[in-house]
């Protein structure tokens, strides 16, 4: 996918803007120092000293960013400054070097034992296990004299560059400092791209090459193109200047999502949680079309409580008064392990138990969740849907939909991201009230190519021909079952505003989209009409590769061009 051409650096674009700024690389990963490595200091009271200074100075860096950061940021890196100077911790590490060993294994086993006792402790106490483990690499990075890891601290704005970023490498990620991602890896669908999309950063992946690029290289990010260009040059810096102006035209979306001649398609958001889903709100999406109910426990090691659960969902259905609100049951498993629902060690997880496959193997904590779920919506103002994800067969449809019954839930839905579940939806259709498409996984399913590889970025996108017949035949399905049930779409498909035009074009009733899209896909959008949308997709469907598709599209949205999206 990747050449380098001059100084150019091409990838896939994920999500839009034009932007120059300066690079930093994100540090690698602190490796396990040696087992049995024994003392490297010229005696245990040294590398006890050196052991209590790094700790030291790991917790003053996290205790400055912590007076930096903001609401659940600000919690995390004050939780992990703690950790940084607990006694217990620290006793243990330097028991073990008296007994012999190194100042880096030390802490490495200590904070181990740790970690084990948090989690056999469970509730609150197994929850730190991830700033016990946090800490640990902290201080061996300081030990070791290398840049710690996470994101680079910085005074000034930087593009962010790195072989790819997992969603708890995003937790402190502030985009007031961070202005762009560029990753090596990752495909459009992975969470990096998910995250700078509902960052509104511009961000290009599987740019293979850019984890060479120098500390403080000068780069532009063109991130629709998806280029990245080194000592950019007076054309560069007018086209940043530009999209500077064009941002800012874009911030408003007036809530009312629709074609050029009024055919309605309501956009709603797509959201991890509360704090989303206000910005959501205030953003004028028409509603919640995906609640990914495992981002709010994505820290967790034990299963939340019922009250627990209900509290974050509560704060979601709050925000949309009188609108819809989709809660996805948890959706665990692959790229988003949840220890107390999923299996590290399976050969293959994007195929594995995951999703709502895991009632398979964890009985109970669908039907808990659920019952939160009925609780939270007890008395609140939003129609509450709720959906399974990974459904592959109407059976499993039909099962989800006699549980959501017996918790008093009466919309049902199921995601349509397996293409099974495509083939077969107006079967389907008979058990639920809607479906959902999930473009994401669809692609990664129907091309068999993992989402997060960045090499199969060209076949990971939901511009394939195969993908787009797919959502062809999910609404075909819809239509023949016979009782006008919606096809939402909820996979990033939705927030790219080319494409957007081409779902509805293929009749999907509703798209939902990370907030920040809102705005660009309610723009474009209105500049066609459904008749203009169903040609797109008559134009898409009959090319023959995702890169024609796209290029065809594109070239009759010329207001793409002028919003430099
Ligand atoms: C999808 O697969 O398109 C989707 C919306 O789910 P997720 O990205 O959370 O897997
Ligand atoms: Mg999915």
């Amino acid at each position: 996918m990747q050449t380098l051409s001059d100084n150019t650096y091409t990838g896939v674009g994920v999500s839009p803007g034009r932007i120059i700024g300066s690079v930093r690389q994100m540090p690698r990963a602190v490796s396990e120092p040696p087992a049995g490595e024994r003392l490297t200091h010229e005696s245990p009271e040294a590398a006890t000293d050196a052991l209590r200074a790094a700790a030291k100075s790991v917790q003053a860096v996290l205790n400055d960013r912590a007076a930096g950061a903001a609401g659940a940021g600000r919690q995390v890196l004050e939780a992990t400054a703690l950790m940084a100077a607990d006694p217990m911790l620290i006793k243990a590490a330097v028991k073990l070097i008296t007994a012999g060993s190194s100042a880096e294994r030390a802490i490495w086993d200590a904070a181990a034992s740790v970690a084990e006792m948090l989690h056999n402790l469970g509730g609150y106490m197994a929850e730190r296990v991830t700033d016990v483990f946090d800490v640990r690499s902290r201080i061996v990075a300081e030990l070791r004299g290398v840049p710690a890891p996470g994101i680079p601290l910085s005074d000034v704005p930087f593009v962010l560059v790195a072989e790819d970023l997992a969603p708890a490498d995003t937790a402190t990620l502030d985009p007031a400092v961070v202005i762009a991602l560029i990753t090596s890896s990752g495909g459009p669908q992975s969470h990096t791209a998910i995250i700078a999309r509902a960052l509104g950063l511009p961000a290009v992946v599987a740019a293979l090459g850019v984890t060479e690029l120098a500390h403080d290289a000068l780069v532009y990010v063109d991130g629709a193109a998806g280029t990245v260009t080194l000592n950019p040059g007076a054309d560069e810096h007018a086209a940043a200047a530009a999209w500077a102006t064009t941002a800012a035209s874009l911030a408003e979306f007036d809530g009312n999502g629709r074609t050029r001649d009024g055919h309605l398609v309501p956009l709603l958001s797509n959201v991890g949680g509360a704090d989303d889903a206000v910005k959501a709100a205030a953003a004028g999406a028409q509603g919640v079309g995906l609640l990914r109910t495992e981002f709010c426990f994505l820290d967790r090691d034990t299963e939340p409580s019922v009250d627990e659960q209900v509290a974050a969902y509560r704060g979601v259905f709050d925000a949309f008064p009188g609108k819809k609100v989709v809660l996805r049951t948890l959706d665990a498993g692959a790229d988003k392990p949840l220890p107390f629902l999923t299996d590290a060690s399976e050969p293959n997880p994007a195929l594995g138990v995951r999703g709502y496959r895991t009632d398979l193997t964890s009985p109970g904590v669908l039907q808990r969740q659920l019952s939160a779920v009925a609780l939270a919506a007890e008395d609140s103002a939003a129609d509450v849907w709720v959906m399974a994800p990974m459904i592959s067969t109407a059976e499993e449809a039909g099962d989800f939909a006699a549980l959501c019954t017996a918790a008093g839930l009466t919309t049902p839905g199921v995601m349509v991201e397996v293409p099974s579940a495509a083939l077969t939806t107006e079967a389907i259709l008979r058990h639920v009230e809607f479906v959902s498409l999930g473009t994401n996984d669809l692609t990664q399913y129907a091309m068999a190519a993992d989402r997060q590889l960045g090499p199969l970025a060209a076949l990971n996108t939901p511009w394939q021909p195969a993908v787009l017949q797919l959502v062809r035949l999910t609404v075909a399905g819809a239509v023949a079952e016979g009782e006008n049930k919606p096809v939402g779409v909820c996979g990033e498909a939705a927030a790219d505003p080319a494409l957007a035009v081409v779902l509805v074009g293929l009749g999907v009733s509703t798209l939902s989209m990370t907030a920040r899209a809102l705005s660009a896909v309610a723009a474009v959008l209105a500049s066609v009409t459904l008749a203009e949308a169903q040609s797109l997709a008559a134009l898409a469907l009959a090319a023959s590769s995702a890169t024609e598709a796209r290029a065809a599209v594109r070239a009759h949205l010329p207001i793409l061009h002028d919003l430099g999206l």
